[in-house]
This record gives structure tokens, sequence and C-alpha cells, in this order.
């Protein structure tokens, strides 16, 4: 019979969180109306480095990367003023 190992609740919770990473950005300036993403956002920019990365404007750190599947925050603005 197999048995089932449940692992504890801070590690089940950090699987979940490279899963389904969450935008950074909702903390302090909630979700957007619709269901708009970072990709769609005005403030998000590309760089070529070795690999293609993202970056938002509005975010404090440059260091940090960004991610177009990201759900807006509240500063997002339509790409083309839309
Ligand atoms: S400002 Fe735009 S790119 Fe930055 S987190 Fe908000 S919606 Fe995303």
């Amino acid at each position: 019979m197999n048995k089932l190992i449940f692992g504890n609740a801070a590690h089940i919770a950090a699987n979940k969180a490279k899963v389904e990473p969450t935008n950074p950005m909702l903390v302090h300036h909630g979700k957007a109306e619709g269901f708009f993403s970072c990709g769609e956002c005005t403030h998000l920019m590309r760089r070529q480095r070795k690999r293609m990365v993202y970056k938002c404007l509005k975010r404090v750190s440059e260091a940090a990367d960004h991610r177009l599947g990201y759900d807006a925050c509240g500063l997002f603005e339509m790409k083309g003023g839309r």
C-alpha cells in the first residue's frame, strides 16, 4: 500500500510561490481593475542581456527582474495610451 508523505506548510508555500509567482508591486499599489498583465503595461521595459529580461520602471529596485505574466498593479497604464 502506498503511503502519502506530506511536507511542512513552509515547504509547500515556498514551492507554490515558485509555481505561481506574484507581482511584488501588488503589495503597495493593489491590483489593476480588469484582467491585465504587466506585459501590456507601458512601464515595462525589455532589455537584452545574456537572456532577455524585463524591468518595471516603477519598481524601486533596478536589479529586480520582472515578469510579463504578472498581474498588473494599480499603476498600470496600457501601452499606446489606450
Ligand atoms: S507599473 Fe506596470 S509593469 Fe510595473 S508592476 Fe505595475 S502594471 Fe506591472
